[in-house]
């Protein structure tokens, strides 16, 4: 079976859309999620407008704030501050990656907590590795809510997740984690890595490399994840970390590249913002 995130992620939207549709009675207004983007890199020009038409979608408001590429370090985290600082701005996001002189660290650091839409502040981290309320980061979310979807049993299951960056492949085995797959986390340095990958029941894959998962690394039955956006050098065409023709036949569950991981990760964004915006309403309620 496919699970489509294009599908799935429609479902979610139109539910999120209903649901927003009610707030401007309710609060008075709709949230407010804001995109930075430093200089005119493609993919990030992508990215940015597929954020802005699911917010369309879903009826958050959304602005998009274009920079120069050689905006300072301190210009922006200035503009960041200032959007901290705005009450009627309820989500931050600034679109990696940034120029070399820029520090992604610093930039992710200074986004307020309470508005890190893509939950990769520091504290949010911390927190989610500690299991406290935290904003989950948006890709590891879509994939939790594709396996729900997809009526997956994650309890008592063998995991592999291949990759360990930060916003990917860490959070992705911290929630398989959580609800309680046996989790083995592989990298470059993994040896005998198709070996590994055969023993998964859930593959999950986030690792940048076109086709790198061959059909002789998964076992027959296995829910297949993959989280990969690569261009496929023959045709030129967006592929996956995952040689979906091959393995598709084996895995019980599979996602494809594009239309899988993808979708997913921006409905969550926009499920993060209105997150953000109710508790931001609720802590007001607390405040007062
Ligand atoms: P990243 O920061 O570059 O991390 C890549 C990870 O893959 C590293 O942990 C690296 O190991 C590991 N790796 C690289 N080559 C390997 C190999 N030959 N064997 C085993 N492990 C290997 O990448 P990322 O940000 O996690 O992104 C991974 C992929 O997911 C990219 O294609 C990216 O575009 C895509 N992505 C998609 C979405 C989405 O919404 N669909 C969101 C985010 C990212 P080491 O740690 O040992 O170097």
């Amino acid at each position: 079976m496919t699970i489509s995130g294009k599908e799935l992620s429609a479902k979610l939207k139109a539910e999120m859309a209903a649901e927003v549709a009610a707030f401007p009675e309710k609060y008075g207004r709709v949230p407010h999620l804001v995109v930075i983007l430093v200089g005119d890199d493609p993919a990030s020009i992508s990215y940015v407008t597929g954020k802005a038409k699911a917010s369309e979608v879903v009826g958050i408001r959304n602005t998009t704030i274009r920079r120069p590429a050689d905006i300072s370090e301190n210009e922006l985290l200035d503009l960041i501050r200032q959007l901290n600082a705005d009450d009627a701005v309820d989500g931050i996001l600034v679109q990696l990656p940034l120029p070399g002189h820029i520090s992604e660290a610093k930039v992710i650091e200074t986004i307020s907590r309470e508005k890190d839409v893509d939950g990769f502040h520091p504290l949010n981290v911390a927190a989610l590795w500690q299991k406290q309320p935290c904003i989950l980061p948006c890709t590891p979310k879509g994939i939790i809510k594709m396996l729900k979807a997809a009526g997956v049993e994650i309890e008592g299951k063998r995991a592999v997740v291949i990759g360990r960056s930060n916003i990917v492949g860490l959070p992705v085995a911290k929630l398989l984690l959580d609800r309680n797959a046996t989790v083995t986390i592989a990298h470059s340095r993994t040896r005998n890595l198709p070996e590994l990958a055969r023993q998964a029941e859930i593959l999950v894959v986030a690792i940048g490399r076109p086709k790198f998962v061959t059909a002789d690394m998964v076992s027959e039955g296995a829910v297949v994840i993959d989280v990969g956006v690569n261009r496929d050098p023959e045709t030129g065409r967006l592929c996956g970390d995952v040689d979906f023709a091959a393995v598709e036949p084996k895995a019980s569950v599979i996602t494809p590249v594009p239309g899988g991981v993808g979708p997913m990760t921006i409905c969550c964004l926009m499920e993060n913002t209105i997150e953000c915006f109710l508790n931001s309403r609720k802590k007001g309620r607390t405040d007062a």
